[in-house]
């Protein structure tokens, strides 16, 4: 057993709406399955993430509403928080951008940048709608890109040559608000000088070997390109500017993403000053030993491979420039950044505002939460883009948590209880019964080593590929044969036992809430799989309630090796683990799509 500190940074909603079931295949399911296998494995795991609250969608959803941009996020905040929580998401802390304790912490990463010498001002050109005279932000500008000449690019990106872009450069730039063509005006920013990064920035992902190749590949090319990014924005909603002219301006705030990505360590801050400990965050953030995994989907890499590395890095005095660190000390950089591909919907990419959505809270009214989290880690987008299909899910959920890793839970307790009411004592074990436990116990090794890589889809296929032997077992066995001889049958039927309880240890990570169940079934008492939950708290400096996730994880039993199972433990009937679903769920779902679209 080790005691690793691991930090799991999990990235942040955006507080524009419900979360769907494409967001969580990308940054939900995968950081909480990391996460409590490595608590399982003994190792001190702390996961943090929250709502995005600030930017520009929440304040153009607001004045479409008209009602205040908190108001909105109060709102989605409240939503999210539930869709995850429903997921069953082991978060640490789950919290938001819009308290104090974030202000202040993003305030002390820019001015720690600012003192080294990595952020300065420029006066730059700036839209604004000649209609309003309010700032026109970067995505809601769309022209011709001015690089490979794509028709639809955003004033911050194209989308088709995945270039960063300024809405200056665009040709033919119009408002997506009104059609209008923007007006651009002279506006003084702060920027952050990514340049002097390039060299900080490519040793260090020199180091980063463990890395999916597709995410270092594309992290290493955007050192091609670096330039002074933009650090603040003309917006009134968002974190102040903590200089003396800029604080109390209306019309300047920090960039969105520039504080989203601090958050992770606002968070850390947050919880540390829950537990009663404040100092405690030090502990995955400044330890040596300490590693820090970053969970996203492919959209958000820029954010998690270059511009959060480079204020960490300029913020402890480590590019170009030089500098020291400030006041809270050296900040590690991340491990590794764990990025998922998309998913999309029966051929088409999940988009709320074209419909083409499945939403997490209409799903878990429908189906279980580990269905979904099971179809996510084995079919889901690990490496490369996959399509949901209701017809896959179904087939998923029936062909393998039901009739296979269901079907072995229920035949063996069903028998062990019908004929034994107990967990059997076994009599002298045969080299069948020998090798099926080697084999079940000595997958903790395989399918952990597959786990610490993020190597999800193997694993989960591993863990099954173990489910399916103890089923095979079983059938060759035939308790149900052994009438005659109740001394062999009690034999198989406790090693048939001793492997659902590994099989379960083995999927607990994957599906937290069947494990809780069977574990019960098994005649465990108490909390194995630990459930996160929601509590309403103040803002620790201004008194705004809100709710936040959190949870004890560590009382939970759950642990990464086989755990013996005691003869003579009292059995009850079972009753099924997962639900069938029948072959009309298609149908019906199709239809709810094609209304939706
Ligand atoms: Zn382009």
């Amino acid at each position: 057993m080790s005691d690793r500190h691991i930090l799991t940074a999990v990235a942040w909603p955006y507080a524009n709406g419900p979360r769907h079931i494409g967001h969580v295949s990308g940054f939900g399911v995968p950081s909480d399955v990391f996460s409590r296998y490595q608590r399982m494995a003994g190792n001190k795991v702390l996961m943090v993430s929250g709502t995005d609250e600030h930017g520009t969608p929440i304040t153009v959803a607001a004045d479409a509403e008209g009602v205040s941009p908190q108001e909105i996020a109060d709102r989605n905040n409240r939503i999210i928080v539930g869709d995850l929580t429903g997921l069953g998401l082991s978060y640490d802390l789950f919290t938001r951008t819009t308290t104090a304790n974030h202000a202040a912490v993003s305030q002390e990463i820019f001015l720690g940048l600012l003192k080294n010498g990595y952020v300065f001002p420029q006066t730059t050109l700036g839209a604004i709608s000649p209609s309003t005279g309010r700032t026109l932000p970067d995505r809601y500008i769309e022209g011709t890109c001015p690089i490979c000449g794509y028709d639809g690019a955003r004033g911050d990106q194209c989308d088709n040559c995945g270039n960063q872009l300024d809405p200056v450069d665009l040709v033919n730039p119009v408002s997506k608000i009104n059609g209008e063509t923007p007006r651009f005006v002279e506006s003084e920013h702060w920027f952050l000088d990514l340049p002097a990064f390039a060299k900080a920035l490519g040793d260090w992902l020199g180091t980063r070997k463990s890395w999916r190749p597709n995410v270092l590949n594309f992290s290493v090319n955007l050192l091609e390109d670096l330039k002074p990014r933009s650090y603040t924005r003309d917006i009134d909603w968002g974190i102040r500017i903590p200089l003396p002219d800029w604080r109390d301006r209306d019309d300047k705030r920090i960039y969105v993403w520039f504080d989203a990505v601090v958050g992770y360590l606002s968070a850390s801050i947050e919880w540390a000053r829950r537990s009663g400990d404040p100092e405690a965050w030090r502990q995955w953030w400044q330890s040596p030993d300490a590693d820090a995994y970053y969970f996203m989907g492919k959209d958000n890499i820029v954010f998690h491979a270059e511009i959060w590395p480079a204020q960490l890095l300029g913020y402890n005095g480590a590019g170009d420039k030089g500098g020291s660190p400030g006041s809270y000390g050296a900040l590690n950089l991340p491990t590794e950044v764990v990025s998922s591909e998309f998913l999309t919907m029966e051929g088409k990419k999940f988009s709320s505002s074209r419909r083409v959505v499945i939403y997490v809270r209409d799903f878990l009214e429908r189906y279980d939460a580990d269905a979904l989290r099971y179809f996510i880690a084995v079919a889901g987008p690990e490496n490369q883009d996959t399509d949901f299909t209701w017809a896959e899910f179904r087939r998923r959920n029936n062909d393998e948590l039901v009739a296979g890793w269901g079907n072995l839970v229920n035949r063996s307790i069903s028998m062990a209880a019908k004929n034994v009411g107990a967990v059997p004592q076994p009599g002298d074990l045969t080299d069948a019964d020998r090798d099926l436990l080697a084999t079940t116990s000595g997958a903790f090794g395989t399918v952990g080593e597959l786990l610490g890589r993020n190597r999800q889809k193997a694993a989960v296929n591993e863990a099954m590929r173990v489910v399916g032997e103890a089923n095979k077992y079983l059938s060759d066995q035939a308790p149900w044969k052994l009438k005659e001889d109740p001394a062999r049958r009690d034999s198989v039927l406790f090693t048939a036992l001793q492997a659902i309880k590994d099989c379960n240890g083995l999927l607990s990570p994957f599906l937290p809430h069947a494990a809780q169940q069977v574990h019960e079934l098994l005649g465990g008492e108490g909390t194995w799989s630990v459930a996160p939950r929601i509590e309403e708290v103040s803002d620790l400096d201004d008194g705004r309630p809100y709710p936040v996730i959190t949870g004890d994880y560590e009382t939970g039993q759950a642990v990464w090796t086989s755990v013996p199972i005691t003869p003579g433990t009292p059995l009850q009937a079972p009753k099924p683990v997962f639900t069938k679903l029948d072959e009309s769920i298609v149908e019906e779902e199709l239809r709810r799509f094609e209304e939706g679209s």
